[in-house]
């Protein structure tokens, strides 16, 4: 009698780990942080250690999960870490901006395993746009030699108002009244996940970068434009619609320039890089002396990059272009503090690479237009992932949404190993 109830006991287990996402849950935990001990996992989920061992070693032998090295010793014997395998399973991560589209295949330790490959994509205006996105991205699949089924997914981070939930971009990349995912999953059979690029970036420094573990963050995404993803209780908080963080378009210059957006006067108008490389053109045409002079003709993106380059030389005129720059988007971050009260603020994106040029004027708005007690308490941070942070963002955005349904589309679930009777 004992022995049927302690078998009935055991079925009742095996099917509550079945059931249950732990599976997908625990390989998550360890693509966002790297490897961890069964004692952690334990930790996590409630899970007795004999479940989580029996759960790795299911894992272990799907080929999903190995070894991965010993943790630091606390007295007894060190006590093995786990990681995922980096040839596990594969995302493809696409970081589009106004002007071009990176595309890079990743493997489970984030490494690219493909060149990333750069496309000059222009958005607006461009009926053309999509179809090139989607023969670009089936060339980087093609090119990796990876089989579909071994790819998750497919995180594609683009400026413009994007609804996660609808799978649509209301600005760019028109698909009439199909979803762009479905548009783009018909197109290249990965599944698609879509969201707006600077959410993404702050998604990559909430999981790999300056803002990770912390619960109230505000990243800016210095490009093109000027983004805004916003971690909130731990979490990136996207508002009503999805479209929360339009920090571009606030209101701050009375008379402004004319922005993309139809109005004047918004930061972005004032303060992106798009900006600040036109003001540098037209600087240039009218005389300033700056070692800009010979890139006068060239495309936006090289002189862009010029610009980043000018700086290691302190040129004068970049540097004042710079900080003007800086101290305007300053002055709107004392908007952003006052009301959301973060930890931390990041730098990111593009224009990491001028971040150190205008911090100073940055704290200089800061400190005149923000209340001390707010400002005191709130860290600015230059990101150390910079332009990387698109792509990382779009990578952990496919492993964000896996869950046990997806995984066994790729790994079925092998069965599993006995109960010990011990
Ligand atoms: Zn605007």
């Amino acid at each position: 009698m004992f022995g049927k109830q302690v078998v009935l006991l055991m079925e009742d287990w095996y099917k509550q780990i079945k059931s249950s996402k732990i599976r997908s849950d625990i390989l998550k935990q360890l693509y966002f942080r790297k490897s961890l001990l069964h004692t952690d996992l334990s930790l996590i989920y409630d899970r007795s250690i004999p479940v989580i061992n029996k759960i790795i070693n299911q894992l272990i032998k799907e080929g999903l999960v190995a070894e991965f090295g010993y943790a630091a010793s606390s007295g007894g014997r060190r006590p093995q870490q786990y990681a995922v395998k980096a040839d596990a399973m594969y995302t493809v991560a696409v970081a589009m901006d106004q002007f071009s589209t990176r595309i890079v295949m990743m493997d489970m330790h984030n490494n690219p395993v493909t060149k990333i490959e750069t496309l000059e994509l222009r958005l607006n205006d461009n009926p053309a746009a999509l179809n090139l996105l989607v023969t670009a991205i089936n060339n980087c699949i093609g090119q990796s030699g990876i089989p579909k089924e071994k790819i998750l997914g497919m995180g594609i981070g683009m400026p413009g108002f994007v609804s996660v939930s609808e799978g649509v971009n209301y600005s760019y990349l028109d698909t009439g009244i199909q979803k762009l995912t479905d548009y783009i999953y018909t197109a290249t059979s990965v599944p698609v996940y879509i969201a707006n690029d600077s959410s993404l970036v702050a998604l990559a420094e909430q999981k790999f970068g300056a803002a990770q573990s912390k619960h109230q963050a505000m990243v800016i995404n210095l490009g093109w434009g000027i983004g805004l993803g916003m971690i909130v209780n731990g979490e990136i908080f996207r508002g009503n619609d999805g479209f929360a963080g339009e920090f571009s378009h606030i209101p701050l210059f009375e008379d402004g320039a004319l922005c993309l957006c139809g109005k004047q006067g918004c930061l972005e108008a004032e303060a992106s890089m798009l900006v600040v490389t036109k003001k540098a053109i037209e600087g240039i045409k009218q005389g300033k002396l700056t070692s800009l002079q010979s890139f006068v003709n060239e495309p936006l993106q090289v002189i862009a990059n010029a610009i980043f380059e000018a700086i290691a030389i302190g040129d004068q005129y970049v540097v004042d272009l710079l900080s003007d720059a800086g101290y305007k988007i300053g002055k709107a971050l004392a908007i952003l503090i006052h009301i959301m009260n973060p930890k931390v603020i990041v730098l990111s994106g593009l224009g990491t690479r001028a971040g150190k040029i205008m911090l100073a004027p940055i704290q200089q708005a800061l400190n005149k237009y923000c209340i001390p007690r707010l400002a005191d308490k709130t860290e600015l941070l230059i990101s150390t992932l910079g332009f990387d942070a698109g792509l990382l963002g779009a990578t952990a955005l496919v492993m964000e949404n896996l869950n046990d349904d997806i995984l066994n589309k790729h790994f079925k679930q092998q069965p599993m190993d006995k109960m010990p009777t011990k």
